[in-house]
């Protein structure tokens, strides 16, 4: 097994870096470094412990034009979108920094005793294992609230982001934070499974595929540890006759085509009622063409490459799958390495495998129904259970349909998308927990009861 990894700019298949593995040795000393300094750290008020957030801010802020060519970089996505991402962390500090007091502090509960309260405590070391599609804001998203509430973290990244990995650990230094508060592990999944055995992992969060939520949360569970699992999804986003599309279809594309489409929270089935149907066919095809496409560090790219070769097989196997099956192609599919054109398919079924899996890249399978009824039926007939959207001008209508919908986000008239103020996080093979607000940063703490007479 070799014991280096190479980041590929995948936009022109040239090798940016390569780097060492660490030896299983300098893993488990990472962990016992981990450990140790928790001791300290946890023992800090939070007060202090937000207060670096605003350092890690300022940094983001400072280095903004470096970090997101190194996103863009590594896995390909387009410089303005890098810069949005870098962005969208500043604003992720600033609201723990500001909100992380209140989040963790006691509460009061009234009982028949002297005093009672719920304390939350740190739990010790967290493992988090990551993603490339949001390289820092998958990281941060974790580590922020998770580093605030007072304890200390390892991360294992996707092994095609290892420069943002080891970035993000510098940043965390250069913040202020005690050496061993953040660390990053080049490692293979072997050792993490392994690592998952060791007492002093606590906690494990994971942001990935549904396999690998399943190697992870069987290592951790088999050992008894808590996880979150942030795992694929395969959201619908339905669109009502009366919906206004002139508003509303910047917005619908973007749901799809952001990320070149390598988004968990991506629209990825449109569900159309009839009467609107032929109208936001053309609509949407004439926006989805007219996207520019080319070198992703240029400013006014909005859609480049995937970040890896064999992604783009994938989705191809997919699209491929649905042809076979009868779905006609409006526009688009065209592979050549990493880059996969915007594709829009029509005449689609429920037993295509772009309607049955997740597809991760710039496809739109387009639906055809009678109405709303028949819409969240076709909506919820899915393994997956990240958000679901819908865009209507009967609010009430939308209102009913809240109750209909099983998973962890409904939007209405908006992409689903996340937001550190509200909660996040899916159901189903879309799996469990949340992360951001007030309840993120609660799932890796001790959640305590104090009870004085
Ligand atoms: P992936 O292949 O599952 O990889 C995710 C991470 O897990 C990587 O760091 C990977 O390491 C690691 N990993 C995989 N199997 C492992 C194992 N057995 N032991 C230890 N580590 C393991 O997913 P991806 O292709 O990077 O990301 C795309 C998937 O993530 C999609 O399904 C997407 O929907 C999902 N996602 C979900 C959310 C959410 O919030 N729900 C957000 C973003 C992405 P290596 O790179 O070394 O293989």
């Amino acid at each position: 097994m070799s014991n280096t990894i190479k980041s590929i700019n995948p936009y022109n298949q040239e090798v940016i870096a390569r780097y060492t593995l660490n030896k299983k040795e300098e893993v488990f000393s990472k962990l016992e470094k981990a450990d140790e300094v928790f001791k300290e750290w946890s023992q800090k008020d939070v007060s202090e412990r937000a207060e670096l957030l605003y350092n890690i801010g300022n940094i983001l802020e400072e280095r903004l034009e470096e970090l997101s060519k190194l996103i863009t970089l590594e896995m390909g996505k387009p410089i303005s979108e890098s810069k949005a991402e870098i962005k969208k962390c500043i604003y992720l500090c600033d609201f723990y920094a500001k909100n992380a007091e209140d989040f963790l502090a006691d509460e009061i509960i009234e009982t028949d005793a002297y005093e009672s309260f719920i304390s939350y405590d740190p739990l010790g070391v967290v493992l988090a294992v990551m993603p490339w599609n949001y390289p820092f804001w998958q990281v941060l998203r974790f580590a922020v609230p998770t580093l605030t509430a007072g304890n200390t973290a390892l991360l294992k990244h996707a092994s095609n982001v290892s420069g943002c990995a080891l970035a993000i650990e510098e940043i965390f230094t250069e913040a202020g934070y005690p050496h061993g508060c953040f660390q990053t592990l080049l490692t293979n999944h072997d050792t993490i499974e392994e690592i998952i055995k060791d007492d002093k992992i606590k906690a494990v969060s994971l942001t990935g595929s549904e396999k690998a939520g399943k190697a992870i949360a069987k290592a951790a569970g088999e050992n008894l540890k808590k996880t979150v699992l942030e795992l694929g999804g395969n959201n619908a986003c339905i669109v009502l006759e009366d919906a206004d599309l002139d508003k509303h279809i910047d917005t619908i594309v973007k749901a799809r085509m952001q990320n070149a489409g390598q988004s968990c929270i991506a629209a990825k089935r449109f569900i159309v009622t009839e009467n609107i149907y032929d109208n936001f066919l053309e609509k949407f095809t004439k926006k989805v063409a007219a996207l520019k496409q080319g070198d992703p560090l240029n400013m006014d790219t909005e859609i480049a490459t995937l970040a890896r070769e064999d992604l783009a097989t994938d989705l191809q196997n997919q699209v491929e799958d649905a042809i076979k099956k009868g779905a006609k192609v409006v526009l688009g599919n065209r592979q050549n390495k990493a880059f996969f054109a915007p594709t829009i398919l029509t005449n689609v079924t429920k037993d295509m495998a772009v309607f049955t899996e997740e597809t991760f890249g710039p496809v739109a399978p387009i639906f055809k129904v009678k109405n709303l009824e028949e819409a969240l039926q076709l909506a919820t007939d899915s393994r997956f259970g990240l958000g679901t959207m819908l865009f209507t001008e009967d609010t009430e209508a939308a209102m009913h349909a809240i109750s209909r919908i099983p998973d962890g986000a409904f939007f209405v008239n908006e992409m689903v998308k996340s937001d550190p103020r509200l909660p996040f996080g899916g159901t189903k093979a879309s799996g469990y927990g949340r992360e951001l607000s007030r309840e993120g940063i609660h799932e890796f703490v001790n959640i305590k009861t104090v009870f004085i007479n």
